[in-house]
């Protein structure tokens, strides 16, 4: 079943991405991360808070994420283990966030600086060139789920989501359209159309949110309480009705995870078949020490043997002599 797959699934991924980045290697599995791009406060750090349960990104009417922030989501049974706010950079341009809670999906989520076209304050005049050329360092890879937010109060045609979305995913094989700010479309219209792909078509399809607005969250509304609000303007708007499995964060977090799981399936044949080569590198490796001797004297003897070797290996490539160290 896609669930339970994906409840196994999805934190060993996990694991193995942080051991990846811990330890600086890159090994050949394409991890799936999800990246959320579109113009500024299109409502991106919105999305990502409502799916991530808690109320703490950099988020406004002009506030500007600028550097990539990403988000790794573990979930933890018990509350008291929810450690919020474990803040640790791993590059000079990433800011690594883990966040357990009990009420997450385990995926990792990266939250990119909104596209702009003017340069304010100190920005340098090619800011938009900057911020694509980053955004796109993200979403090309073949791995990354792109969430693509547009505002339903602009144009979808003019959207700058879709558009680099499209840069980095001709096929829209990966790409998920978010429609933000239904509560505030013009009245009289309504977002079915682009729900339901009639604009402009995407494979994987869209879903409508509503999230916090900017009073929201100057009265302090809690995303629990904006969650059960979007609930109610689903409900209460007949247009949307029959597209229930189209509209709200949950159907947007479960959407997720089914493509998710899916993405891991198909990068699992790859995973093993480097996970086999280097067991062959390590079962060599082993094979070359012989036996294992019973007693604690043997045990010695041998860790000496293997401990002389290195020595050799060592001062023959610090004389220049080997061109790396081998243990066989
Ligand atoms: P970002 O720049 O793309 O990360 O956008 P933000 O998430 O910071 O949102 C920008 C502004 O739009 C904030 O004031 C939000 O409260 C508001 N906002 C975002 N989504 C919605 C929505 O669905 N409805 C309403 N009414 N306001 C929203
Ligand atoms: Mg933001």
């Amino acid at each position: 079943k896609a669930s339970s797959l994906g409840q196994t699934l999805i934190p060993v991924v996990n694991k193995l991405q942080d051991i990846c980045s811990q330890s600086g290697v890159s090994i050949p599995i394409n991890l799936p991360q999800v990246a959320v791009v579109g113009s500024q406060s299109s409502g991106k750090s919105s999305v990502i808070e409502a799916l991530v349960g808690l109320d703490f990104l950099p988020r406004g009417p002009d506030v500007v994420t600028r550097r990539p922030l990403m988000l790794q989501l573990i979930q933890t049974k018990a509350e008291t283990e929810r450690e919020a706010g474990g803040n640790r950079g791993i590059s000079e341009k990433t800011i690594r966030l883990k966040i357990y809670s009990p009420n997450v999906l385990d995926i990792t989520l990266i939250d990119l600086p909104g596209i702009t076209r003017v340069p304010v304050g100190d920005q340098p005049s090619d800011i938009e060139a900057r911020i694509r050329t980053m955004i796109m360092k993200y979403i090309r890879h073949p791995s990354c789920l792109i969430l693509a937010v547009t505002p339903a109060n602009s144009d979808l045609a003019n959207s700058d989501a879709l558009q680099i979305a499209g840069n980095a995913d001709p096929d829209g094989k990966r790409t998920i359209g978010v429609i933000t700010k239904l509560d505030i479309m013009d009245r009289g219209t309504d977002a079915r159309n682009l729900l339901l792909g009639k604009v402009i078509p995407l494979q994987l399809g869209y879903v409508g949110v509503v999230n916090r607005s900017q009073e929201d969250i100057m009265r302090n509304r809690s995303i629990k309480d904006a969650l059960a609000a979007e609930e109610r303007f689903f409900r209460s708007h007949p247009e949307y009705v029959n597209l229930a499995d189209r509209c709200g964060v949950p159907q947007l977090a479960k959407k997720l995870n089914q493509i998710l799981v899916q993405h891991i399936r198909e990068c699992l044949p790859a995973l093993k078949s480097a996970i086999s080569s280097q067991l062959v590198t390590v079962t060599k490796e082993y094979a070359s020490y012989g036996e294992t001797p019973d007693t604690r004297a043997g045990q010695g003897t041998l860790l000496l043997n293997i401990l002389s070797k290195y020595a050799e290996a060592f001062s023959s490539l610090v004389e220049g002599k080997s061109e790396e160290i081998s243990t066989s």
